[in-house]
């Protein structure tokens, strides 16, 4: 089967982490197509904004993108493109696995946690406004519609990927209306998933129990603003943002990326570790259902890692990222033996 995949190199160290990455996924033998195009502030001269329709339109068409970062001019009066893609295709569920991968330098060994985030309200819709010249609002939407959508999605990737258990995280002690509210549909969706585990947990006890205890947890579902926190949290239990990865999903289009930003002061330099976007890829395949392609290149890049030789400064290696993603690649043509 031939794939069409949109690509978004990015900016900064995207095209670097992007060019090892396409190599990677070429190694498995999936015959993807790339439909290259642009976005972010570089292109705003030649298209006359940061998210050229064509780019949205070819996303539209393959259903499938994989994306580099994109950097965010700070005051500079456009949006952030990344919320603009998310919003303009209504990828309304944001996936983040951290997985422990021997190698990398954390405090836990054993991680295998998927945080889904809402992503389309809550206080990060950034309704705001001063209220006169000493007071400021913001306003925190949370739908029941919204809420079940992200819940339904949770418990059907739980199904899914095997896993045992759903935690929904919220504040309803105190926010009674409107985490009330998506407490209560979480609950009436878990229901309807008899084979998975649920609970729920006050955010304020989930941020000590992910650091004490993380292996209590395994799906955690949450609204848009402590899923940005807790998942970052997350990241930094398995060693950081070098390695984490990321998926925006909607009911037909998905968009892969990692978590991490376009660290400029990195670019061109042929430094940077190019494994969170290697790994965006490997959810990618999944996605695609090319299971076994992503095993493959998992194991590669877990190999690799764990092998210590070939990895990038962040990693306590030398190599560069061209030279990681060679690697990666030649350690999938040893698996595929
Ligand atoms: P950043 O993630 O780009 O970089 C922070 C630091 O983390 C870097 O200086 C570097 O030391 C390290 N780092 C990041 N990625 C690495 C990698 N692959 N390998 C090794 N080390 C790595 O965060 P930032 O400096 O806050 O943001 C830079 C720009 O990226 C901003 O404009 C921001 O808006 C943007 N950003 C974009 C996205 C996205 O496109 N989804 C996400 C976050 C930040």
């Amino acid at each position: 089967m031939k794939y069409r995949v949109t690509c978004i190199p990015g900016d900064g160290i995207g095209p670097e982490i992007m060019a090892a990455t396409k190599e990677a996924v070429g190694a498995t033998g999936v015959d993807i197509e790339w439909v290259d195009v642009e976005a972010g502030a570089d292109v705003i001269e030649k298209y006359g904004t940061p998210l050229p329709p064509e780019t949205v339109a070819s996303v539209r068409e393959t259903k499938v993108a994989i994306k580099g970062p994109l950097t965010t001019p700070v005051g500079s009066g456009f949006r952030s493109v990344n919320v603009a893609l998310r919003k303009e295709l209504d990828l309304y569920a944001n996936l983040r696995p951290a997985i422990s991968i021997p190698g990398v330098k954390s405090r836990y060994e054993d991680i295998d946690l998927v945080v889904v985030r809402e992503n389309t309200e809550d206080l990060y819709a950034g309704i705001e406004h001063s209220v006169g010249k000493d007071a400021a609002e913001s306003i925190k939407i949370i739908t029941r519609y919204a809420s079940e959508r992200i819940a339904r999605f949770a418990f059907e990737y739980a199904r899914r990927e095997g896993r045992r258990k759903v935690t929904a995280v919220h504040k309803a002690n105190i926010m009674k209306y409107t985490d009330g509210l998506f407490l209560e549909v979480a609950r009436g969706v878990a229901a309807e998933y008899g084979d998975i585990e649920f609970e729920d947990r006050i955010v304020d006890n989930m941020a000590m129990q992910l650091v004490q205890k993380p292996e209590l947890y395994d799906v955690i579902l949450c609204p848009n603003l402590y899923g940005d926190i807790l998942s970052d949290l997350c990241a930094g239990l398995v060693g950081g943002l070098g390695m984490a990865p990321g998926a925006n999903l909607g009911d037909e289009l998905a968009l892969f990326e990692p978590v991490h930003g376009s660290a400029p002061k990195y670019a061109g330099q042929n430094k940077v570790n190019p494994g969170a976007l290697m790994l965006s890829a490997v959810l990618m395949l999944r996605h695609l259902g090319e299971r076994e392609a992503a095993d493959l290149l998992f194991n590669a890049i877990r190999d690799v890692v764990g092998a210590g030789r070939d990895v990038t400064y962040d990693l306590g290696g030398t190599a560069g990222t061209r030279e990681m993603g060679q690697a990666i690649a030649r350690r999938i043509g040893e698996l595929q033996g």
